[in-house]
């Protein structure tokens, strides 16, 4: 752990919480995705990694009911009362933590009011999930600082019950789940249907996973995704009457069932089903060549997953097509892809180690170039999922 960013908090939590004890303090990581791009709402798979750009805190507990939240990034104190939780129109980060603490409450835990200093450390809307990890590393710190009996997979469905129901973001389980179950150096294979899950070494120690931010979002975004999700439902009501057993997700159908029927489907939504379908073999593949520790191999369906996702799922843009074949010219670039909802936001690539710093220039440069914009290149360490972090 980073000791002046841990100095940096406790000098925010002593300044803004004068009277508080000594305070503890809780993580949660901000994650990306390897490969898997919208097969979650697909109820398909998806293979991400905890990386090592976390939601810090220092907590202490109240002898009231209220919850005291000074975010150190937006310098902003926000307090609500644990007994009257109601969504702030005007200052939405609070709303994270309120809808934690919320459906913590509905799900029957007793909590008790705390002092909070907040300190992120992944940036936000660059589709490394800071959302996920301010949610998750709030439950985090109400679990161990009010003693809960809650389970890491309860933990993770709260925090993102708080984002579907509370903030409004109808996101899928992935990212609330990587940041509790992570672990260091293990990429997770993860069925977003039965969230049964299985932790993936990640042998090789030649590589990095790097992720370049565009620093672009478009805002067709949000009605985007809505409408691909609309998409895939009508593809499944069409498979469904071209076979004979239940289709109730994509996940139901596979690549060879697919390619039977698909010029009997109209093109646009033929074009999302053979996305989504294909996608979730390359997740399935991909969890094969880490195991393997075949590398070239992964890197391709990384790479194979962008042109899927670019071509046929048309979420990505002008930047991050671009970004990722800067990358891909690159020698020791095994695989770029843009992660995440697209139009916008990162890549993740996976990079030999001596090539790092020629990616770092490379991609800055090119990338600067051709858009005017900087980007920016984060190499990343994978690490545990949420937790305390003890000072000895
Ligand atoms: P992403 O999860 O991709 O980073 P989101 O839009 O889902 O982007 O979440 C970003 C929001 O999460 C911010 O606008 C803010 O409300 C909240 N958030 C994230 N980090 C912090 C922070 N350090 N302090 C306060 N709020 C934060
Ligand atoms: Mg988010």
């Amino acid at each position: 752990m980073n000791e002046s960013v841990l100095s940096q908090l406790t000098a925010a939590f002593q300044k803004k919480f004068s009277d508080s004890g000594k305070p503890r303090y809780f993580r949660a990581p901000g994650r990306v995705n390897l490969i898997g791009g919208h097969t979650d709402y697909n109820d398909g798979f998806v293979l991400p990694v905890a990386i090592d750009r976390e939601m810090l805190l220092a907590v202490s507990p109240r002898d009231d009911k209220k919850v005291k939240a000074y975010s150190c990034n937006f310098t902003d104190t926000r307090s609500f009362s644990l007994d009257k939780i109601e969504f702030n129109e005007e200052v939405m980060w609070i709303n994270y933590l309120q809808g934690v603490a919320k459906y913590l409450q509905k799900a029957g835990f007793l909590l008790g009011g705390l002092d909070i200093a907040l300190l992120g450390r992944v940036p936000l809307g660059a589709g490394l999930s800071s959302s996920a990890a301010l949610e998750v590393a709030v439950a985090s710190a109400f679990r161990e600082v009010f003693q809960l009996e809650l389970s890491d997979e309860k933990l993770a469905a709260i925090a993102r019950q708080a984002e579907n129901d509370f903030v409004g973001v109808n996101c899928g389980i992935m990212d609330q789940f990587i940041s509790v179950l992570g672990r260091k150096n293990r990429a997770l294979f993860l069925d977003c249907r039965t969230q049964e899950y299985e932790l993936i070494p990640i042998k090789n120690s030649g590589y990095k996973i790097v992720v370049a931010n565009t620093n672009v979002e478009h805002h067709l975004a949000d009605s985007a995704y809505n409408k691909r999700q609309q998409e895939c439902q009508q593809g499944v009501e069409i498979l469904n009457n071209l076979f004979e057993k239940q289709i109730s997700t994509l996940r139901d159908v596979n690549c060879d069932e697919f390619a039977a029927v698909k010029d009997k489907m109209p093109e646009v939504v033929r074009r999302r089903c053979q996305h989504v379908i294909y996608e979730n073999q390359r997740v399935k593949d991909c969890r094969q060549a880490l195991l393997d520790d075949d590398l070239e191999q992964a890197g391709k369906l990384i790479s194979l997953s962008h042109k899927s996702l670019s071509n046929l799922y048309q979420v990505s843009c002008h930047e991050l097509d671009l970004i990722v074949n800067i990358a891909l010219e690159i020698d020791g670039v095994l695989g770029a892809r843009m992660t995440g909802a697209g139009f916008g936001g990162s890549t993740v690539n996976l990079v030999k180690d001596q090539a790092i710093a020629e990616f770092k220039t490379i991609v800055t440069n090119k990338y600067q170039d051709k858009t005017g914009i900087e980007p920016d290149i984060y190499i990343c360490e994978v690490v545990d999922g949420c937790g305390e972090i003890s000072l000895n």
